[in-house]
């Protein structure tokens, strides 16, 4: 760390303080090319400034005497300074293109470039939402591609392009359900979800205004069918299915939910953001399903690291088709793509649409990635991508089912993720110290204590883009942790030991966020 220091930073206790590696303890905190980095504020005071901008005379201003008169507090760093900044710290994080990410849930696989290719091509990349429709004929023509295919990749009816997200998908189908039950006069009050659903589920009908009730699982990890059926009446609107769940599982009576559910006059929503588990092999039309967001930035591959972006685009039923947001894509039968919005939707027979769920069409950037996806693996390589997702997570549960608890594993294979419990571990560790383990392995850790129907759940999902060797390898490693928090090793208590930042009260953290750096000298 050679960058001014203005507040006497010292770098954390190294892994040499601990006695877990001989090497001498260094004066700079770096340990070799891995470097240490304080906050921005720690590096430089705020007197200093690294742009030479002339000094200008204020005039009056309107802001009625709310203007700043301390200085902005800003550090003061060069150009080079702060480029070095943000590339030591850049250099702490984990990502995708570093080695495998098993976070479950996440679909943390290998994003082809060629699809940032197709996203970078100026034509796509510099359109603006306000532009006139006769200058983005090819940004349509484009979705409308996309909305096609996926229409055919899951058997439905038509579908919503404009959702952001997942979470935002499952909102817009729960808007088209209720829209749906409101114009037959039939609103209703409740949404089941079941144990085994994403969190975003129970969440997005809870936002929608329902009351959400639940439905137990099975002692196989699946959806309690007659206790479902049970629960059916009518003042059920929806009941809303991860399929495959979060046990990893296919619920194997989906048509049989479906029957149940629409015999009760209700509707079937389904989270199919674990789609790449099953795209190429089931149509969830075929299953009864209603309407199901798709999560092209997991099946269909963008990054997604941080929070974003996302797309989250709704294929629907024909019941719920016609209640689906403005605006959408449709081809006139002259061939032409049209933009379908209030003024045009008579004409397009779509005056029933509930709303909107974004100011414009959606994220034009995932649309040419997903589409590159599609067309450049065709069907056969999208039914192999459900293959490979679904076979390295078998070959990563049986590799370690000896060490590690698999609660399910008795009832046959998995879909794309592995679930272990903690069962067996020594006095005192707990999945969180296994998962910390992982870290000084170099390897970003599974999803933990998620789903909550496993005792300290470990949930593996490696995706179909890791090659045997690196599972492997992987293996080897989660097997070494497994060992040692069976044999009751409590130094792993303390782990990491060679991450930049050791064990942090992430507790602490999420409740009492610290958000704001505050100036030691001046308190
Ligand atoms: C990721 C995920 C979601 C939420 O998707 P976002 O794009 O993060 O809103 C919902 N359900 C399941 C099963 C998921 O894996």
């Amino acid at each position: 760390m050679n960058a001014p220091n203005k507040s006497g930073w010292k770098p954390e206790m190294t892994a040499a303080d601990d006695g877990m590696h001989n090497g001498p303890r260094t004066v700079t905190g770096n340990r070799a090319l891995m470097l240490e980095e304080p906050l921005i504020f720690e590096l430089a005071g705020t007197d200093t400034t690294g742009v030479d901008l002339p000094e200008i005379e204020l005039g009056p201003n309107r802001l009625g005497g709310m203007e700043r008169t301390a200085a902005i507090g800003l550090p003061g760093l060069s150009e080079p300074e702060t480029v070095r900044h943000y590339t030591r710290l850049s250099r702490q994080n984990y990502a995708i293109d570093l080695g495998l990410f098993p976070l479950g849930s996440c679909t943390m696989k290998h994003n082809p470039r060629l699809n940032e290719k197709v996203a970078r091509m100026p034509g796509f990349a510099d359109v603006h939402p306000l532009q006139p429709v006769s200058t983005v004929r090819g940004a349509l023509e484009v979705i409308n591609e996309l909305a096609f295919w996926l229409i055919d990749l899951t058997g439905m009816h038509g579908v919503a392009m404009s959702p952001k997200a997942g979470a935002h998908g499952e909102l817009c189908g729960i808007l088209c359900i209720r829209a749906a039950l409101e114009a037959r006069g039939d609103p209703r009050e409740v949404v089941l979800v079941p144990e085994s659903a994403h969190g975003t589920n129970p969440a997005t009908a809870a936002f929608a205004g329902y009351r959400v009730e639940n439905i137990p699982a099975n002692a196989e990890g699946r959806v309690d069918l007659e206790a479902l059926k049970a629960r059916l009446g009518p003042d059920v609107a929806a009941v809303m299915i991860t399929n495959p769940n979060t046990c990893g599982l296919f619920e194997r009576d989906m048509k049989a939910i479906s029957d149940a559910v629409h015999a009760a006059g209700g509707f079937v929503y389904c989270d199919g953001a674990n789609f790449n588990a099953i795209v190429g092999k089931v149509r969830p039309g075929d299953l009864g399903v209603d309407a199901m967001h798709i999560n092209l930035h997991k099946t269909f591959s963008t990054p997604h690291g941080g929070g974003g972006p996302g797309s989250g685009p709704v294929v629907l039923s024909e019941a719920l088709s016609p209640f689906g947001p403005l605006p959408f894509t449709a081809r006139t039968a002259d061939g032409v793509v049209h933009l379908v919005e209030e003024e045009n939707a008579a004409e397009f027979d779509h005056t029933r649409a509930f709303g909107r769920m974004t100011a414009f069409h959606g994220q034009m950037g995932m649309f040419t990635r997903a589409l590159a996806y599609i067309l450049s693996h065709g069907a056969d390589g999208l039914r192999q991508v459900a293959e490979d997702a679904v076979l390295n997570a078998n070959y990563i549960l049986r590799s370690l089912d000896d060490l590690l608890h698999a609660p399910f594993g008795e009832g046959g294979p998995c879909m794309h993720e592995a679930l272990f419990g903690d069962r067996g571990f020594g006095e005192g560790l707990s999945t969180l110290d296994l998962a910390k383990s992982l870290i000084d392995e170099g390897y970003h850790p599974m999803t933990m204590y998620f789903p909550l129907v496993v005792h300290g759940a470990m949930l593996i999902e490696p995706t179909e883009t890791e090659s045997k060797a690196g599972l492997d390898q992987f293996i080897a490693a989660l097997r070494s942790v497994a060992e040692r928090a069976r044999a009751g090793d409590v130094s792993m208590k303390q782990a990491p030991y060679y991450a930049p930042r050791r064990r942090l009260d992430e507790t602490l953290a999420a409740r009492k966020p610290v958000l704001a750096w505050s100036d030691p000298d001046s308190a």
